[in-house]
Formats: C-alpha cells, sequence, structure tokens
C-alpha cells in the first residue's frame, strides 16, 4: 500500500486526493499545468493528519479560489491544499464577532456582517475569493482592509499542529502580511460600527465593479500593486497597452490593469504580457511595478513576486 492510498483511509468522507490534477480548473485564470499532488480536506482535523504524514522536503501551497493565482504551464512541483469548498463553518462568536473557516466566500462574509448590521467589511462581497487567501493578501478595497477587522486568526503549522494567535502577531501591509510562517485555518472578524444600509451599500460597490472591471471575464483581478501615488492601470493605459494581446492573453481593454484570459492563454503568455507591460511601464515612467498576484511553479510558490521563466 502506497503512502497516497494508506492517507485516503484516515481521511474523513468528503476529503478528496488526487494526482496530476490539471490546476486550470482552479485558477480564475483558468491556466496552469498539472499538480503533483492536489488535496481538497473536508475538516480541519484532516488537514492535520495530511500535514503529520507529508515529509518537511514537499513543498506544500494552499489555494482559496484561485482568484490570484497562477498556475505555471510545466508540472506544478508542489503540493495543492485547497480549501474550498469545504472548510466553510462560520458563526457569531460574540455579538461583534464571526468566526469564519478559511474557506468561507468574501461574500458570504460581507453579506453576513451586513444582515447584523455591521459595517466596514462590504468590500469583501466584490472580492471573489475565499477568508484563507483574504487573509494571506490582506484584500482590500475602497481605502479598506480585512487585517483592520482581523482580532484573532486559527492556524496550523508544518506539522499539524493548531493554534490559535492574537492578530497583534502579524503586520499587514498593501496586499501582503508580515508574520509568522503558518497558515490560516479561520479567523475572527471583530466589528465595532453599526450601519442600516449594508446590503444597499454592497448591490452599489457591486454595480460600479461591473461598469469598471471585466468582472465576467478569465482574470485574477489587478496584476500590480499601485505604486506610491499612482495608479498601475493608468500607466499601462498611457503606455498604449489597453487591449494589447498576446495569444489569448489580453490586457483588458475595460482596465488595463487586468490580463484577460480569451480562451486558450497560457501561463507563460500571461508572463510575457506582465513582463512588457512592467518594462513599459519603466521606460515611459521610471516606476518599477511590482506585482500582487502569486505565481506557482517550480520557481517558487507564495510569493508575491513573479519569476519570470
Ligand atoms: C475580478 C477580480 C476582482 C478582484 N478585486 C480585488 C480587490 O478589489 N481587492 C483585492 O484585494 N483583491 C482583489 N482580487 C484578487 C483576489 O480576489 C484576492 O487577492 C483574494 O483575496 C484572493 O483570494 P483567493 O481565495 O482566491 O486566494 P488564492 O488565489 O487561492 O490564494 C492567494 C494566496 O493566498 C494563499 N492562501 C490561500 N489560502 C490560504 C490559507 N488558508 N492559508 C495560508 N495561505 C493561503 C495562497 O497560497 C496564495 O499565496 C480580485 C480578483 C478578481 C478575479
Amino acid at each position: 500500500m502506497n503512502l497516497l492510498d494508506k492517507n485516503k483511509e484516515q481521511f474523513s468522507s468528503g476529503s478528496v486526493l488526487l494526482e496530476n490534477e490539471p490546476m486550470s480548473k482552479y485558477s480564475t485564470w483558468r491556466c496552469g499545468g498539472r499538480a503533483k499532488l492536489f488535496f481538497q480536506p473536508k475538516t480541519k482535523n484532516d488537514v492535520s493528519i495530511f500535514l503529520k504524514s507529508y515529509s518537511e522536503c514537499d513543498q506544500i501551497t494552499w489555494l482559496g479560489l484561485g482568484s490570484n493565482t497562477l498556475f505555471i504551464d510545466d508540472v506544478v512541483d508542489a503540493t495543492i491544499i485547497a480549501t474550498s469548498p469545504n472548510l466553510s463553518e462560520f458563526h457569531w462568536s460574540a455579538q461583534d464577532t464571526l468566526y469564519a473557516e478559511c474557506g468561507v466566500t468574501c461574500s458570504r462574509v460581507a453579506k453576513e456582517a451586513a444582515k447584523k448590521c455591521w459595517g466596514g467589511l462590504e468590500f469583501l462581497a466584490g472580492i471573489p475569493g475565499v477568508l484563507g487567501g483574504a487573509l494571506t493578501m490582506n484584500a482590500g478595497a475602497h481605502g479598506s482592509e480585512i487585517w483592520s477587522f482581523v482580532s484573532a486568526v486559527e492556524v496550523i503549522d508544518r506539522k499539524g499542529t493548531q493554534f490559535v494567535l492574537n492578530s497583534k502577531e502579524y503586520s499587514p501591509s498593501y496586499r501582503c502580511i508580515d508574520g509568522p510562517e503558518l497558515w490560516f485555518l479561520g479567523a475572527w472578524l471583530k466589528f465595532n460600527q453599526k450601519v442600516s444600509n449594508g446590503t444597499e451599500k454592497i448591490r452599489s460597490l457591486l454595480e460600479k465593479r461591473k461598469l469598471t472591471q471585466p468582472t465576467g471575464s478569465s482574470t485574477c483581478g489587478s496584476v500590480f500593486k499601485n505604486p506610491d501615488g499612482g495608479y498601475a492601470g493608468r500607466m499601462i493605459d498611457e503606455c498604449g497597452l489597453k487591449g494589447y494581446r498576446i495569444g489569448d492573453a489580453q490586457i483588458s481593454d475595460i482596465h488595463a490593469n487586468f490580463i484577460v484570459n480569451r480562451g486558450n492563454a497560457s501561463a507563460y503568455q500571461i508572463l510575457e504580457l506582465i513582463k512588457l507591460a512592467r518594462e513599459e511601464v519603466k521606460r515611459k515612467f521610471h516606476i518599477e511595478l511590482q506585482t500582487e498576484i502569486c505565481q506557482v511553479g517550480t520557481e517558487g510558490s507564495q510569493n508575491c513576486e513573479v519569476k519570470y521563466p
């Protein structure tokens, strides 16, 4: 019996363990190669069992809804732990505090808060990811960020041990967090501002997104972080790159900081467009754009920085 079969017996029913799984199914860019091993745990305990049985040298990458993740085209030499659609329990642990597991969608968090008339996280409704991804990316919009609401996080280490940390252990910044190298199983989000119009605010933010972003297309949101005092999208537009295409990868003609997969784009074509936009912005504005998206592949995963093949 090999390691895979032995482990399969220990997991709750509903957990999924697959070899050579095509990762294009799990990224909103709809491209990328196959992962050597793909695990979709049913419960937090399944994650512990899984991690306890894997050697320290295996590279592990966690995945939410893949709305900020680019998988390279070749074999993705990593074990993927995909939290969605499971690990999606949530409850109000106190009147003003929502506990949610890492697989709860951002939009569900926004709607639950609005239902109880708590304000501030309405922006999450427009972010097509889950809580674990949002915590790692310090997701934000319209001047708000998720970590302003985190009071504590439930984490797991490489050996499968679970514990709780105060949010003070982490230093969030623009689309990044600094802190212990642990993965998120869940978080407690604490609110302090009552509002009566959360649901309408969510509706109007979603309407605005539809007008300004290619929301129905295969993208990973903003490719680059905005540099100090400027907008990456505006700069790329001013370089004349809106609509520019390499194969099926295209710089969106609605919002130049988005790259759209118009059908069969490869990760390589997307990376070439990223490289081109970066070079042109550097040439015209003398600014080095930093990527917001995470690349997963043999070049190293969980980086905020894209490394080119
Ligand atoms: C149309 C569109 C609009 C967007 N708009 C915004 C926006 O307004 N603001 C914004 O901030 N982002 C935006 N994004 C980007 C993206 O949705 C966010 O970054 C989101 O938080 C990513 O969530 P995810 O679950 O898809 O993460 P994934 O892409 O699955 O993962 C992102 C990173 O988090 C890590 N990760 C995932 N889960 C865990 C976990 N449980 N523990 C530890 N690490 C984990 C992954 O390894 C990866 O490094 C947009 C994307 C799209 C497609």
